[in-house]
């Protein structure tokens, strides 16, 4: 059977890291979070003070700094510089200065670069914002996961609330909606559906039936 590229595409809080897990898991594929990669440097340039919209500061920054993902038994663990940022990195603030960085092309050309190195070889689940469309246009199958901003939110502040990080719901629902808008309107790489991508909306969807379906459709291409 063949090993595939899988993107994954949607906006925050569309169960994509969820699924994109589950769904490597059992096919045995290479799962790669490439929002975690913008949050290692949005990380960075908040530690470091600098002015996130400030393209030259963000490019000497990414000139320095490595990011690393490494999947070990317990999930994927996110280096930066070698110190484990998996946890610190998953916080509202850190959703939102990966949003700013994000947007500016120094910072995407190299963690495209990384990206492209990491999937090459197929066998992978990529997720983000911009995989089907730019990163791998070529994947063997794409989804575009999406769900409604009230739930979206909503699964966002209940694994904020799991992780003892306090936030009312209703300050998630517009930082999610800013993060949507941000992400869909920039210049670069901006969060579009790509043409070929299958739509699944997960509103109202068990995960695990999300799994299914997405782990059939696969299969289907793999097998032909
Ligand atoms: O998916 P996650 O919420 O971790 O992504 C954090 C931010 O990183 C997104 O809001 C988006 O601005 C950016 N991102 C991106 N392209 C990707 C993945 C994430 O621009 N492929």
């Amino acid at each position: 059977m063949k090993k595939l590229i899988v993107a994954i595409d949607g906006p925050s809080g569309a169960g994509k890291s969820t699924v994109g897990k589950l769904l490597a898991r059992e096919l045995g594929y290479l799962y790669i979070d490439t929002g975690a990669m913008y949050r290692a440097i949005g990380l960075k340039a908040v530690r470091e003070g600098l002015e996130l919209k400030e393209g030259d500061a963000l490019r000497a920054l990414c000139a320095r700094t490595e990011v690393r993902l490494v999947q070990d038994v317990v999930g994927l663990k996110v280096y930066l510089d070698n110190e484990d940022v998996s946890e610190t990195i998953r916080t509202p603030d850190m959703g939102m200065a990966a949003s700013a960085v994000s947007a500016q092309p120094c910072v995407r050309e190299r963690l495209l670069q990384l990206q492209r190195r990491l999937g090459e070889g197929g066998g992978v689940v990529l997720e983000g914002r911009d995989i089907g469309t730019v990163v791998f246009p070529e994947a063997g199958v794409k989804f575009y996961l999406d769900a409604n901003v009230e739930e979206r939110a909503r699964r966002r502040w209940m694994e904020f609330k799991e992780k003892g990080i306090e936030t009312d719901l209703q300050k998630t629902i517009e930082e999610v909606s800013k993060r949507d808008y941000d992400d869909s309107h920039r210049d670069i790489a901006p969060l579009k559906k790509a043409r070929d991508a299958v739509v699944v909306d997960s509103s109202g969807m068990g995960i695990k039936d999300v799994v299914t379906l997405m782990k059939t459709k696969v299969l289907e291409v793999a097998g032909n």
